[in-house]
């Protein structure tokens, strides 16, 4: 049992001074106030359900994407560069010779099957 004496009970200030025997009803009517000021829900099941699944959906796409990421930092940092035809390891000129080279599509080849890519004049 809180004792506040009849003068604390009429103080003038932000301060709030609630007896325990009217707390209850203190926060029962807060509340209904509450209520009153927000009479629908601010957010709805459906919405509510629909926040969630996005957030869901979110949180796989960065997972995702954090997983490609480490990927492509491991296999730059590797520097391994592979013919895409027997996965023979080429160098690093090789690679960046089959990169800049068009007709190559961006992939990489050892120098035995870079003579097997026709070139763009060659396959009409
Ligand atoms: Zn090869």
């Amino acid at each position: 049992m809180f004792h506040i004496s009849p003068e604390l009970r009429q103080i003038q200030s932000n301060a709030l001074c609630v007896y325990d025997t009217e707390l209850t009803e203190f926060i029962n009517r807060k509340v209904q106030v509450l209520k009153l000021q927000n009479p629908e829900p601010v957010y709805t099941d459906d919405e509510i359900n629909e926040m969630y699944e996005q957030l869901k959906q979110v949180n796989i796409t960065e997972t995702l994407k954090r997983e490609q990421h480490k990927q492509s930092l491991k296999s730059s940092a590797t520097k391994e560069a592979a013919c895409v035809v027997c996965h023979k390891p080429v160098s690093q000129k090789v690679k960046q010779y089959c990169l800049s080279n068009k007709n190559f599509n961006g992939k990489i080849y050892c120098f035995d099957h870079q003579k097997t890519i026709p070139t763009r004049k060659q396959s009409v």
